[in-house]
């Protein structure tokens, strides 16, 4: 088994440390192999991804990727800026279903902005399409407008789209997730207004056919949005779109209280997958030794379970991760009152010695 470690930006490289710390102290039999990526590889190479990492990444069963990115980047011709190291890796991979699971900690309860009792034992997961939809629909760009409300004015587009067999792969990818948890599925459209997800719907629909012990409901993304900070307990699997799934996975993280904690992964067909925390690289306090390394140590977890078939070991790891919070160890982003405020680095090692006392 190979592991492609690609840190990246910003605390990127302070918390994928972190995990491989974890990683290592589990003896499994796999090579980690790291490379540049993001911002740190267009300062070293001219690309945020170069060659060398992608062929890396290609060769590997799973990718443990960090965060990348920084604002000062931000000027940077579109097809060179970090960002696109994970558009790239995304669409030569085929990592077409991503994962976003939003689960509250018993012990970090209040740190969500919601009630206690809304959100205490949630788990819920997000399964969001991430190659299709209007992000990479064709044709898109700016033109003369020929007709519209302004005939003549200057005008920018994008097209949304989704084939079948798209709609297929990820309503599958859902129920079948769903199997393995509460056996529900809500699936989130927009198909009163957009005929792309009126199509969804349909497609769904008989997708279900196949999965008859998996209950379907179908929820329009505006409810959805509600429904989530309204009751979100009454939800399991989400299967969206992409556009809709960027937006309501940042929403869902939010329940729980910190992205520090998020995980996800984003698989294709043969369950090669990138694993990274579900925040961004954090330029305002990278290099401090303050970042929360769980989200990406849960990322590791995933990693192990989905890619390389090692779920007792994710258990393991999930179950440190319980074990430190339980302790009252806590990344500033998650503290609170009577808690130990930790750094990255103290966090990592309390979860590997957690992990070497079971
Ligand atoms: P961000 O997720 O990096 O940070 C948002 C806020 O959350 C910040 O206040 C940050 O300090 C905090 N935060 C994030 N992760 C944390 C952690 N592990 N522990 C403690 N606090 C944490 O989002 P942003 O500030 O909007 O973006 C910063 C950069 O990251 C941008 O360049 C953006 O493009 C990039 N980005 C990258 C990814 C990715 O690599 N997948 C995702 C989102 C944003």
């Amino acid at each position: 088994m190979k592991i492609a470690v690609l840190p990246g930006d910003g605390i990127g490289t302070e918390i994928v440390a972190e995990a491989v710390k974890v990683l290592e102290v589990l003896d499994l039999n796999f090579e980690m192999e790291s490379a540049l990526v993001g911002g740190a590889a267009y300062e070293a190479h001219g690309h945020p991804l170069p060659e060398a990492t992608l062929k890396l990444a290609k060769d590997s069963d799973a990718i443990l990727f960090g965060a990348v990115g920084d604002w000062k980047y931000d000027k940077l011709d579109r097809p060179l800026r970090p960002e696109q190291a994970i558009l790239g890796l995304r669409k030569n991979l085929g990592l077409f279903a991503n994962f976003r699971p939003a689960i509250c900690y018993e012990q970090l309860v209040d740190a969500s902005s919601l009630k206690p009792e809304l959100i205490a034992g949630l788990d819920i997961l997000i399964i969001r399409e991430l190659t299709g939809d209007i992000y990479f629909g064709q044709p898109r760009g700016r033109r003369t407008a020929v007709d519209g409300h302004f005939p003549g004015a200057e005008e920018a587009f994008d097209t949304m789209r989704y084939s079948r067999p798209e709609i297929e792969r990820i309503a599958r990818v859902a129920f079948e997730a769903a199997r393995k948890r509460g056996k529900k599925v809500t699936s989130v459209d927009k198909a009163n207004v957009l005929e792309t997800f009126q199509f969804w719907k349909d497609v769904v629909i008989d997708v279900h056919k196949d999965y008859q012990d998996v209950e379907l409901e179908h929820m329009y993304v505006d409810n959805a949005a509600m429904q989530l900070v309204k009751k979100p307990k009454a939800f399991d699997v989400i299967v969206t779109g992409n556009m809709f799934g960027d937006i309501l996975s940042d929403e869902a993280s939010m329940l729980t209280g910190s992205i520090g904690m998020l995980p996800s992964a984003s698989l294709n067909s043969s369950n090669q997958g990138l694993y990274e925390p579900s925040h961004g690289s954090a330029p305002d306090i990278a290099g401090k030794g303050v970042a929360n390394p769980l989200a990406t140590i849960l990322s590791a977890a995933m990693m192990l379970r989905f890619s390389l078939n090692q779920d007792e070991s994710a258990k393991r790891i999930e179950a440190a991760v319980q074990k430190v919070l339980e302790q009252g160890l806590r990344t500033p982003d998650i503290y609170s009152e009577g808690t130990t405020k930790v750094g990255t680095s103290q966090m990592g090692d309390a979860v590997v010695k957690a992990l070497s006392a079971q």
